[in-house]
């Protein structure tokens, strides 16, 4: 079959339950999605309090989270869950990123990879975030320095050449585009996601041309990408094999966003080619499907 592919979803399920998201799960297979990416968020040892810093504020908001939610273990949660429904008749496939962002780099990570995953998901968030993210420097959580984060960061690139996978890495490049180049030119045949335009189209056009491995999802745009379509849709023409569908979607709200991230990106009025390769291609493509 091929349809759809979402890459870019959250699991943090954090006690919500399992069975509605199941439906959900099933209601996207009926709307066409073929395959989705779906990102475990293993705590690797940080108190509840600490795991509830590693979610962005408006999530922590939509979800309502409290300490209490972030003491069950993600990772848990969606190996029970992932292993039940490949067991069962589904022609939607889950993908599975182990989300490294509580990593020290330090820390073995051989009990969080155990039977394995289909890639890794990163994010970078070196300073105090009070307006996009809403959330303190991610290196609280394992209590490490600046410095050391910076260095569990270029780990995950190294562990992930290691692995053999493809990486979803977020960063904001008006902020960290040196440390991104250099990971880039380290890195030149890594199959990576660098999700939401990197929060620049005018500076990630300049990454898209200058490393052709860099590829890039829509995730959390659709309100610029309504306030802007004709905007966007220039943009996706400029790179039609570089972007993928993405919506955000976590688990303890709702897997419904993929189905209205699908509509908007139709509404656009895309060449159907185009449309088409935003829509699965490219996924297919950097997922090795
Ligand atoms: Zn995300």
């Amino acid at each position: 079959m091929t349809g759809y592919i979402d890459v870019h979803l959250h699991w943090c399920l954090f006690g919500r339950d399992p069975a509605l998201v199941k439906s959900e799960l099933i209601q996207l297979e009926r709307d066409g999605f073929e395959a989705v990416v779906i990102l475990p968020l293993p705590g690797m040892g940080a108190s509840p309090q600490r795991v509830l810093n590693l979610v962005p504020g408006a999530y922590r908001d939509l979800c309502s989270l409290t300490d209490e939610a972030t003491s069950h273990d993600d990772l848990d949660s969606w190996r029970a869950f992932k292993t039940e429904w490949d067991n069962e008749e589904h022609e939607l496939k889950l993908l599975s990123f182990i989300d490294l962002r509580a990593w020290d780099g330090l820390k073995d990570l051989s009990e969080w990879w155990q039977g394995g995953h289909d890639g890794i998901k990163g994010i970078l968030v070196a300073e105090e975030d009070s307006e996009t993210m809403v959330m303190p420097p991610m290196r609280e959580t394992p209590g490490i320095s600046r410095e050391d984060y910076f260095d569990a960061q270029r780990k995950l690139f190294k562990f992930t050449r290691e692995k053999n996978v493809p990486l979803l890495y977020h960063v904001d490049v008006t902020l960290h585009g040196d440390f991104i180049d250099d990971q880039l030119k380290a890195y030149s045949d890594l199959k990576i996601n660098i999700p939401h335009l990197g929060f620049s189209r005018k500076l990630f056009a300049d990454i898209l041309e200058r490393h052709t491995n860099v590829v890039s999802d829509i995730s959390s745009l659709a309100p610029y990408i309504r306030s802007a379509p004709d905007e966007y849709r220039e943009f996706i023409m400029a790179f039609p094999e570089r972007i993928m569908l993405g919506s955000d979607a976590i688990s303890c709200h709702s897997f419904k966003e993929p189905s209205l991230y699908l509509n908007l990106v139709k509404s656009l009025g895309l060449p159907e080619d185009t449309e088409a390769a935003l829509l699965g291609g490219n996924a297919r493509r950097f997922l090795g499907l």
